[in-house]
């Protein structure tokens, strides 16, 4: 059933943004289909835990689907992991390093889901989920069910080439039996390098600029560089520990935000020449806006 004018803020990692026209939760694939029918045509966006998401101030202004239910399990075949789109990937990457199963380390301490861990080609720098992806299931926006192939995909530094409305239902994720020990050092080396730079005591959304090419300083030298670590709009902070997150002190806008990266990017390309590229998600901002974020029309 579609609600209206749902809060968003609660539902994503940063706490910010305002609400959604229409909402709902899919427990089911004929829930999911009857969903996107109810609302004829027209564009609809998918949440997983919204690790990865900015939603502007004035809310997402399309509907919001969330998958729930029997989209949250999943389970180990001999060589894969079977997974919902809705599943955590902190679950799956447990159960994964539990039972001496090699590969998924590339997401240890990674927030979200696994639907949005494959829309965002989530993983390391060097590697991201669709290199261990056998498939995956879709929907399309018209209800029509397809199984896209790792070979069907062309994937990206966070992110992957396929028809943006697709919803992600299931994916199959191959993970070998591996040597119990290698992996569980795999596990806790990755975890403890993440939680000893990154930020996850302080609502963030992770990496805020992709890294821009070799042999080009990483994003937070760029932003380092530039003056803007620990640099404050309203409630919003550029992380004086991980220059490439922002923190939201308390009550932070996503306008503070947005100011922020505005800010920042003009002074890194004025200063170096580098034009830093976003890697979360806008949600409900205008085009002017997006222009000066940097996110690709
Ligand atoms: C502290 C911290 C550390 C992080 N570290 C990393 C890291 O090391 N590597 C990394 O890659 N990322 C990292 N991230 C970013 C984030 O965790 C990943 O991008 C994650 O995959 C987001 O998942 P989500 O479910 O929260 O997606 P959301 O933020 O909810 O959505 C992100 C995008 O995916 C789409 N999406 C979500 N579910 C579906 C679905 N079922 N079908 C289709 N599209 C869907 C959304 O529409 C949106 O475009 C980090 C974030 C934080 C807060």
């Amino acid at each position: 059933m579609w609600m209206r004018d749902v809060p968003l803020a609660g539902l994503t990692r940063w706490k910010i943004g305002g609400p959604a026209p229409a909402f709902a939760r899919a427990r089911t694939e004929l829930e999911l289909r009857d969903l996107l029918a109810e609302l004829g045509e027209g564009p609809v966006l998918v949440m997983g835990s919204g690790a990865n998401l900015l939603i502007a101030d004035e809310g997402s202004g399309c509907p919001v689907l969330v998958l729930d239910g029997e989209f949250k399990t999943f389970d180990l075949a001999e060589q894969s992991i079977r997974c919902g789109a809705a599943a955590l990937i902190s679950s799956v990457v447990q159960a994964a390093r539990r039972a001496g199963r090699g590969g998924l380390w590339i997401l240890e301490a990674v927030p979200g889901t696994m639907g949005g861990a494959l829309r965002m080609n989530a993983g390391t720098p060097e590697e991201g989920i669709w290199e261990r992806v056998l498939w995956a299931e879709i929907m399309r926006r018209d209800g029509r069910l397809d199984r896209v192939q790792r070979e069907d995909v062309e994937p990206r530094y966070r992110g992957i080439d396929l028809d943006p409305s697709a919803i992600f239902l299931r994916t199959e994720i191959s993970a070998p039996p591996g040597d119990a020990g290698r992996v569980e050092e795999e596990h806790a080396r990755r975890r403890e390098a993440k939680l000893k730079a990154q930020v996850y005591d302080q609502p963030t959304c992770g990496s805020t600029w992709k890294n821009p090419e070799a042999p080009s300083p990483s994003a937070w030298q760029l932003v380092d560089r530039v003056g803007m670590r620990g640099a404050r709009r309203g409630g919003a902070q550029v992380s004086p520990k991980h220059a490439n997150f922002i923190v939201n002190l308390g009550g932070a806008r996503a306008a503070d935000v947005v100011e922020l990266m505005i800010e920042t990017r003009r002074r890194v390309l004025s200063e170096t020449g580098i034009a830093l590229e976003p890697e979360i998600q806008f949600w409900g901002f205008s085009e002017d806006v997006l222009r000066q974020l940097g996110v690709a029309a």
